[in-house]
């Protein structure tokens, strides 16, 4: 292991290798050497060990771009994304194999049918700032896994994350299979001018679009890792004390900045005194100290984030009933919730993607329902601490890209389960196998012994009337 921290000063890629660095990751692929499971697996166990190796200079850098506890950078970041790599490591050759566990009439047995997985070629992979390290890497693991090669551009936002990924990949990786290209628009629009045999996305749904409409020119297929207005119902049914604690968790790990975590929380009305004071209890309990003197409490990314988040809670009509406090010369705001009255207010509206949310009062499951899908229809994830006919309720009368019933996104902490949006907030799935299945063709091949050619006979010309019967 590395005990070195020290970080490089942020340099983009010159924009003049890039194309450079796309055509040597379209070679490689043609060279079939990642065909190869052996090879894959060989630079999926470099991969592990230059993950542990600069272990504390991941944590350093992530303190730096966005203020992450130790404890909370490892969880979700390093371990989370080894122990993808783990299953990974464990289960290739069995994901790799061919496909004979396929529906067919029993006539065509003879033809053998089978899928063969077969790697998608040179992939573009496109990170965010919040999870820096784990939503570039996660989605490597799946290239690597799959036989792809790929070039990763992380987030400019996360500069510190994004110099230790690109040292790290070049450290351990095959030179000229994988790259790590930083920059902001220019070098992603650069990137995005090549031809790529898929472009995997995680971010906002403005940068989306501008993907999506790049890869229709080329017909490149895209997975879109994207966010939305998640929701949350407590009912009365729900033990508050444990409804607050785990919606906290949600709000608190990386300061809100988690694309999973509740944007509003839907509290039946007779119960939202008591869930207030429970969610204020568990603050002092979080922060004795409060949130800002926390060593375990983040910050906001930058100022632009920060101004963004702050003018939603400036703007909104509600009441603040947990939190408020914020310093902009320390990107700090705290877990903060609003009671609010309208579907209107900007708390409702715009996706928080940061540590405050709203709460708003319905007289039951049903209202909450029709609130949910009238605020966002597909949101990444959906949180309901009800009853149990109450979370099928809302379960089957929701959609979402995935749902925890009882918790905050437990569905999305566990590194090894598919994981991925609906509708607004995204297409394509991953982790885990989905990891694998994300960048992998399924190519069916049949092989038509010559001896059926007289079963056959009733596909050739010149057709006749008595070889098929109504
Ligand atoms: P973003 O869309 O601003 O940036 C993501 C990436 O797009 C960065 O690498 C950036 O350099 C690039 N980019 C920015 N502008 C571009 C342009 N004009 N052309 C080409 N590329 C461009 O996203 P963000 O602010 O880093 O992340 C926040 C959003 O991401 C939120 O909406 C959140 O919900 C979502 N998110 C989703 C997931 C998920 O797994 N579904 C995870 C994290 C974040």
């Amino acid at each position: 292991m590395t005990t070195d921290t020290k970080i490089p000063p942020f340099e983009a890629t010159p924009l003049d290798k890039i194309a450079q660095y796309a055509a040597n990751a379209r070679a490689a692929y043609a060279s079939q050497k990642t065909k190869d499971v052996e090879w894959r697996l060989v630079q999926l166990r470099k991969l592990y060990w230059g993950i542990t190796d600069y272990t504390p200079k991941i944590i350093a850098a992530l303190k730096q771009d966005v203020g992450k506890a130790f404890n909370e950078a490892m969880l979700t970041e390093v371990n989370f994304t080894l122990s993808d790599l783990n299953l990974t490591l464990k289960k290739l050759k069995t994901w790799a194999k061919d496909d004979t566990n396929l529906d067919y009439p029993l006539t065509f047995t003879p033809l053998r049918p089978h899928v063969r997985k077969e790697p998608l070629g040179a992939v573009l992979i496109i990170g965010p700032y919040n999870f820096p390290f784990m939503l570039n890497i996660a989605p490597l693991v799946g290239a690597i896994s799959a036989g792809c090669t790929a070039i990763i551009k992380p987030s400019e936002s996360a500069p510190a994350v994004a110099m230790v990924v690109k040292e790290m990949v070049e450290k351990y990786l095959d030179p000229g299979s994988f790259y790590v290209v930083t920059g902001a628009v220019a070098e992603t629009t650069a990137l995005l001018n090549e031809k790529w045999e898929k472009i995997f996305y995680t971010g906002g749904p403005t940068v989306a679009r501008i993907i999506a409409k790049k890869a229709a020119e080329t017909l490149t297929p895209v997975t879109l890792e994207l966010g939305g207005r998640n929701p949350a119902f407590v009912s009365k049914a729900a033990d508050l004390a444990l409804t607050a604690r785990r919606l906290m968790w949600g709000k608190c790990t990386n300061a809100g900045q988690v694309c999973m975590s509740h944007n509003y929380v839907c509290a039946e009305r007779e119960v939202v005194d008591d869930f207030i004071k429970h969610l204020n209890a568990t603050y002092k309990e979080f922060f004795p100290n409060g949130p800002k003197a926390s060593p375990d409490y983040g910050r906001i990314v930058n100022e632009r984030q920060f101004d963004r988040i702050k003018k939603m809670l400036d703007s909104t009509k509600g009441k603040i009933v947990m939190g408020g406090e914020s310093d902009k010369s320390e990107l700090y705001i705290a877990p903060t919730a609003v009671l609010v009255d309208s579907l209107d207010d900007p708390m409702m509206i715009e996706e928080s993607f940061g540590p405050i949310w709203s709460i708003y009062p319905v007289d039951n499951v049903n209202e909450a329902v029709k609130v949910m899908n009238k605020v966002d229809p597909t949101p990444l994830s959906l949180m309901t601490f009800g009853s149990k006919a109450e979370n099928q309720q809302v379960l089957s009368s929701v959609t979402s890209g995935g749902a925890s019933i009882n918790d905050s996104y437990m569905h999305g902490s566990v590194s090894t389960l598919p994981f991925g949006g609906v509708g607004e907030s995204g297409t394509g799935a991953y982790h885990g196998r989905a990891s694998f299945d994300c960048f992998t063709h399924r190519r069916t091949v049949v092989t038509t012994p010559s001896w059926m050619d007289k079963l056959l006979r009733v596909r050739y010309l010149p057709y006749s009337a008595k070889d098929l019967k109504q």
